[in-house]
């Protein structure tokens, strides 16, 4: 698999706890499609199809038809995609109107996502959202009415304002309304984020861990009950429409990126562009690759980011790891492994080691144990 995000740094106002880059001011839109599409040429390859599209931002969804038309004709001059490649838009439900998705669908995105987080108005009001309950209902009732049947929502818990019993109420809304998946995330607390200046002047208080991991259980029961398969520490999908895109960067896949702070992995190459509308503006107005700096991962980064990723998604392939890296995992993670199978928190099932839903409440505590397992047997093989 191969996919291709592209960064869309505009949004309408920004939202207390976010630290994607995006800017509020949306004048310099046609100026950033001009200089996306011209990114897009610069890393144009054909080598190898893209089995998704992703628009992240940023508020994609504040693009005009006339603008993705552009930028997606673009894609399809420099880009092999695939004929049923999963195309996916970022929508604030507060910005979507019927005739643009309609636009939207009739260009080629088969995927929606919006970031609904909460149906509560004091809690949408705590995080700045710029829509209420009754548009996250009105935008979805939009996109089945202009054909979109693979739509995602977010959802959040751990919000300060928020109660186990207020989180049961957004999920009741949520699942009424039949999304095809559901990404829930806790709060994070981002250095630079006004939720961060807030809670450092006392302002605000983050939820004690143990009523945090309180909702993250409930999340996963409420959301398994309804037919939802969990296939990620944070996301869920009903019918088998996981998120191929995702599904890309959690199997350490190649991914292009383009657009301001975008991050892209190719040839074991990690590279990452400017954070910022101006410099990367520049770098591209200069007719070079506006990135900020390039990583290549050697084989144990490689090996520590392919297991670290697929562990806290839908498994570790034990005998793929063995023909891509040469190491056995089973041996390798020993005696760890035998715990938590013991423990009822990881499942051998044959091919893959993956998580149960206690494991997941753990997750990172077995990713830091699994990362351990790792030095020490990249350690012991050079010794
Ligand atoms: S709409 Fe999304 S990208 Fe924009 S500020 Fe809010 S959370 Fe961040």
């Amino acid at each position: 698999m191969q996919g291709l995000y592209l960064h869309i740094p505009f949004c309408e106002k920004k939202c207390v706890y976010c630290d994607f880059y995006s800017i509020e001011s949306t004048d310099l839109m046609e100026g950033f499609v001009g200089r996306l599409c011209t990114e897009l040429s610069l890393r144009a390859t054909t080598e190898k199809p893209c089995t998704s599209i992703f628009f992240g931002g940023g508020t994609p969804s504040l693009l005009s038809p006339t603008q993705l038309e552009r930028i997606l004709d673009r894609v399809h001059a420099g880009y092999s995609i695939a004929p049923d490649a999963e195309c996916t838009m970022e929508c604030n439900p507060g910005t979507v109107t019927l005739e643009n998705l309609k636009a939207y669908r009739s260009m080629g995105i088969n995927r929606l996502s919006f970031g609904v987080q909460s149906f509560v108005a004091e809690e949408l009001s705590f995080l700045a959202r710029i829509h209420s309950a009754d548009d996250a209902d009105k935008a979805m009732e939009l996109a089945r009415a202009a054909g979109f049947d693979n739509v995602n929502m977010d959802l959040m818990f751990a919000l300060p304002p928020q109660t186990l019993a207020s989180l049961g109420y957004s999920i009741d809304r949520m699942l009424a309304l039949g999304p095809d998946h559901i990404s829930a995330y806790s709060l994070i607390f981002e250095p630079g984020t006004p939720l961060y200046a807030q809670w450092k002047k006392g302002h605000v208080h983050p939820h004690a861990e143990d009523l945090d991991a309180e909702m993250y259980a409930y999340v996963m029961d409420r959301l398994g009950a309804a037919g939802y398969e969990q296939y990620e520490v944070s996301n869920f999908a009903r019918n088998g429409r996981t998120c191929l895109h995702n599904l890309t960067y959690w199997h350490a896949d190649p991914y292009i990126a383009v657009g301001p702070s975008a991050h892209g992995l190719l040839d074991n190459t990690r590279y990452w562009n400017h954070r910022s509308l101006a410099a990367w503006g520049a770098k591209i107005d200069a007719g070079v690759l506006p990135q900020a700096n390039t990583e290549v991962l050697d084989r144990h980064a490689q090996l520590v980011e392919y297991a670290f990723l697929h562990m806290r998604a839908d498994g570790l392939p034990v005998q793929a790891a063995q023909q891509r890296f040469g190491i056995d995992l089973r041996r390798a993670l020993q005696p760890q492994l035998q715990h938590w199978i013991d423990a009822g928190m990881v499942r051998d099932t044959g091919n893959t080691l993956r998580l149960t839903r206690d494991g997941y409440t753990v997750c990172d505590d077995i990713t830091v144990a699994l990362l351990d397992a790792l030095d020490r047997a990249s350690a012991s093989a050079t010794t």
